[in-house]
């Protein structure tokens, strides 16, 4: 791990005691795949991150775009989560929402989309909950026309939903809902409340996660080098950030 100063969390092993774990998923935990139901999951992947919930008293969130069925499936064992940039939230297998969004309104913008999408080989639209993402990891090319089509809907749909872009992906999704305010959500309850946060993410998404987590006197790490980011610390790759929790684990 890279940083702008020493020493870092990794030299430092034993102070995961006291640490609360936030992790993104894609770009971060897994390789990103050119199809998002694509990606591979590493074997011993849950097991290793198990023992290190377990090692933190519980203290380690997945802090996603993903649907919770999507992380569960990836990940069983009722991790805590906040899926869908946060529009939905686990703690201790409770779940809840990010508050009222106006799904009926974005379901009728989901199917215009989705008949304009048809016109624009290699987009993949999703339908999550609460937000609709529109992938275009296949086809870079149709840029453009996908940040044209998501305005158009965005303005439709007015000031309770905004735009997010991401690495390929565009998505519209409540205002009020983000990674920064899922993590500090977190931080305010047991058994994260009075731990130093440490967040884990690799893309612009993730950007209010690092602001959060630096407020709070804790450790922002960006996946990736060479763009301009909050994060205070850098690990190169994916693969980097699972030998760092290989590392943690040793270590327990
Ligand atoms: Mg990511």
């Amino acid at each position: 791990m890279t940083g702008s100063y020493a020493p870092t969390p990794l030299d430092c092993p034993d102070w995961i005691r006291d640490w609360a774990l936030f992790l993104d998923i894609d770009g971060t935990l897994l390789d990103l795949a050119p199809d998002p139901q694509a990606v591979h999951i590493p074997l011993r992947l849950s097991t290793q991150l198990a023992a290190l919930a377990h090692r933190l008293g519980g203290a380690l969130a997945l802090v996603s775009g993903r649907p919770l069925t999507d992380i569960d499936q990836f990940f069983p064992g009722d991790f805590d989560a906040a899926g869908t940039h946060g529009a939905q939230w686990r703690l201790g297998g409770i779940e809840s929402g990010a508050g009222a969004t106006d799904d009926a309104a974005l379901a009728r913008i989901f199917a215009t989309l989705r008949e304009e999408a048809q016109r624009l080989p290699g987009v993949i639209l999703e339908r999550k909950p609460h937000a609709i993402a529109m992938h275009y990891r296949q086809a870079p090319e149709q840029e453009a026309q996908v940040l044209c089509l998501a305005g158009h809907a965005v303005e439709i749909l007015g000031s309770a939903f905004r735009l997010q872009t991401g690495k390929l992906v565009i998505e519209l999704l409540p205002t009020d809902v983000g990674k920064g305010i899922a993590i500090e959500r977190f931080m305010r309850r047991p058994p994260y409340f009075g731990r130093t946060p440490i967040f884990i993410g690799d893309d612009q998404t993730d950007e209010d996660g690092f602001a959060a987590v630096n407020t709070l006197g804790g450790y922002s790490v960006r996946v990736g080098e060479g763009v301009p980011t909050q994060a205070r610390f850098h690990l190169h790759s994916p693969a980097a950030v699972r030998d760092w929790l290989a590392v943690l684990v040793a270590n327990l």
